[in-house]
């Protein structure tokens, strides 16, 4: 098997040489730039499998290359973990917005950061070989698209029409955290009347049907909301 490339953009040297260090110790094969403009061109030429993207940088922030690769269709498909510093939630959000595929917030261990970087490329696996399934299976919970059905532990679970729609969504990309934005176009799309666009009212909801405690949709402050990966 071909080593799996990971770029870094990351201006703060410290950081960079830790990141750099403990994804090379994995096996990975890691390339780095410590400014925005070399880093895209450096994302652009290595095609890399996952890009670990500081938010913060000198020449093109963080934003800008996040958008610039996810709109070439030549880079579309490199997964995107933005690093953030507290208190950067509404940038996030719009990570998120623009395509990125996951963030982690400074500090973190190496150890979690490791984590996090095998999680994302084992979800990009999976949205590559199954699109959209009619099985999906999250620990207890299953749904059947083809039957309308939700069931956690064989249990059926009764949801109204834009509930089952938006479980199925988090319930196909678990672990993944969405904006409410990202859940109203991609979940929703564009035929849910107009009363129906509160995703915090629907998720409720879902929490309150499903009866899971901690619940299985997770809040993410400031951010969004992801369902827990049980795998
Ligand atoms: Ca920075």
């Amino acid at each position: 098997m071909s080593k799996k490339k990971i770029v870094i953009i990351e201006d703060e040297p410290d950081i960079l040489e830790v990141l750099s260090y403990n994804l090379k110790r994995e096996g990975f094969d890691v390339f780095t730039a410590t400014n925005g403009t070399l880093g895209l061109s450096l994302a652009e030429k290595v095609s890399p499998d996952l890009l670990l993207l500081d938010l913060m940088l000198p020449g093109l922030d963080g934003i800008e290359i996040c958008s610039s690769i996810k709109n070439n269709p030549a880079t579309q498909s490199t997964l995107i973990i933005m690093v953030t510093a507290k208190g950067e939630e509404s940038d996030i959000v719009l990570g998120l917005g623009v395509g990125a595929d996951d963030y982690i917030t400074k500090p973190f261990s190496p150890k979690e950061l490791v984590a996090r970087v095998k999680a994302v490329l084992r979800r990009g696996q999976l949205v590559d070989t199954v699109p959209t399934t009619e099985k999906v299976r999250v620990g207890d919970l299953a749904i059947d698209t083809s039957k309308y059905e939700v069931t956690i532990g064989g249990k059926e679970v009764r949801l109204t029409a834009t509930e089952f729609r938006l479980l199925h969504y988090l319930a196909s990309n678990p672990g993944r955290v969405f904006s409410r934005e990202q859940l109203l176009s991609r979940a929703m799309g564009d035929d849910v009347v107009v009363v129906d666009r509160n995703i915090d009212v629907h998720i409720r909801g879902i929490r309150k049907k499903m009866d899971m405690d901690p619940p299985l949709i997770e809040t993410i402050r400031g951010v969004g909301y992801r369902l827990r990966d049980l795998a």
